[in-house]
């Protein structure tokens, strides 16, 4: 339940000394900071069709857009779901909608009500902006005490918050979870990567929060500042997201640190981080879903079964200030309903491989970035940092990997041909690789660039 005291989850205060709570030590199962997470299916979903007619009912009152997309969809009133089939009959939401109304067009409460906006990146044009009443921001902070409490931060470890603070959502939602549990949270923000690892070192952290990405920049700091090997820091955790990463990846933090990677997923149109994270068997990430119905559909806008890949649409269910229902999140992934040896009776996302805006077409071919980065993490000898850079030299469109050997002195000729090959069988395109001097590739501050678009008019 949305602010509920604490003491309800399940001895959560109970803190045992932080060198007690390594992440190693929190095999499946540990500590749950909310009853609702393991909540029988049937009562989870009643309590979710009693919040989505709330949800339905103020955007009726208080959104003229919402309520009007729902008046053509025949519901007038909260009454007309009457369970949760019915929430196919309501209409999409997308980031269209909430750039038309762009600032405050779409808000369910007077302005004055706002204790904060965030906003998302917008690559181009203006951000996608959202507001949260403190309500929202106090739904938002235990949802994030949950799924920190769930990856294994206790009371007591000392969190590095690498992240971005300001209008993205990953530095403050971490901040505000860490807060809550009782942790001691280490406001360092992004950038500035030499000092992030000076902070790591000298204040003994327990859990490093940060992109995947800049976690592997951040152990390259480690690794050249003489200060000894990475591998006898305290770090035993690290929750990572912002950007789409994939298991070879995770496999790669984790030999260049010695924590436990844990992937957490959200997008500031919900509430920011703290949508769905994984639980220590890392089987998928569980769905907040008191808070947010998952569904994901087909290119026709049909929702397809767990198992199926597909768009991940959102809905919310206690938003005070922007209530959306079924937002489209252009994000790609799954939904497994099997159980958890967690016992959590959630949903979980699995398969998430970025976004649709991400896919590149290349010579009429689909390629997702993480495709080729599944393949040339697995290739061995090559540094995890990399471009992609898309060109168009003549009539047909060319995709060249740049990349890095992982050690100095490699041979590149050798290296460039295994990893074409490897390429062309994996993805079925012929990839150009360029082999770069070590250190050369511009490493991630925060969210990576992992694509150069240079075709005309890109
Ligand atoms: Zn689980």
């Amino acid at each position: 339940m949305p602010g509920t005291a604490a003491s309800e989850g399940g001895g959560v205060w109970g803190g045992r000394p932080p060198e007690a709570n390594t992440a190693g030590s929190d095999a499946a199962g540990g500590r749950v900071w909310d009853g609702v997470e393991t909540l029988p299916r049937e009562e989870l979903e009643a309590l979710i069709l009693d919040r989505l007619r709330s949800t339905v009912a103020r955007v009726l009152a208080a959104q003229p857009f919402g309520a009007a997309r729902l008046a053509q969809a025949g519901i007038g009133s909260p009454e007309d779901i009457r369970s949760l089939d019915d929430l196919a009959a309501i209409p999409f939401t997308g980031k269209a909608e909430l750039r038309a109304h762009y600032p405050f067009g779409l808000l369910a409460v007077p302005r004055e009500r706002l204790a904060r906006v965030h906003a998302s990146s917008g690559t181009h044009g203006k951000p996608t902006l959202v507001g949260y009443t403190a309500a929202d921001l106090e739904n938002w902070t235990e949802l994030m005490a949950r799924c920190m409490t769930m990856a294994g931060v206790r009371p007591g470890m000392v969190i590095h918050n690498a992240n971005g603070y300001g209008l993205f959502t990953g530095g403050l939602g971490f901040h505000q979870g860490g807060e809550r549990i009782g942790a001691t949270v280490v406001p360092v923000s992004g950038g500035f990567t030499a000092r992030q690892a000076m902070l790591l070192r000298d204040l003994g952290a327990h859990v490093l929060v940060s992109t995947p990405s800049y976690a592997l920049a951040i152990a390259q700091a480690l690794a050249e500042d003489g200060d000894g090997s990475a591998a006898s820091l305290p770090v035993r955790l690290g929750l990572f997201g912002g950007e789409p990463w994939t298991e070879a990846m995770r496999g790669q933090i984790e030999r260049a640190l010695p924590l436990r990677a844990v992937s957490f997923y959200g997008l500031s149109e919900m509430c920011g981080p703290g949508v769905a994270a994984e639980c220590p068997a890392r089987t998928g990430l569980h769905v907040q879903e008191d808070h947010f119905i998952a569904e994901v559909i087909d290119a026709g806008g049909h929702a397809v079964p767990p198992g199926t890949e597909g768009e991940l649409v959102f809905t919310t269910l206690t938003k005070e200030a922007l209530p959306l229902l079924r937002y489209r999140t252009g994000d790609i992934g799954c939904l497994a309903d099997t159980p958890c040896p967690c016992g959590r009776s959630t949903v979980r996302l699995t398969g998430l491989r970025g976004r649709l805006d991400d896919m590149l077409i290349v010579r009429g071919v689909n390629i997702y970035p993480s495709s080729v980065e599944h393949v040339l993490l697995g290739a061995g000898g090559v540094a995890p940092h990399y471009r992609l850079i898309v060109e168009r030299p003549g009539a047909l469109d060319e995709l060249i990997l740049e990349c890095e050997p992982d050690r100095a002195g490699a041979d590149s000729g050798a290296l460039r041909e295994r990893l074409e090959q490897l390429l062309r069988e994996h993805t079925g395109l012929r990839i150009t690789v360029r082999v770069a001097e070590p250190g050369t590739i511009p490493r991630s501050e925060g969210k990576a660039v992992r694509v150069v678009d240079r075709r005309a008019g890109a």
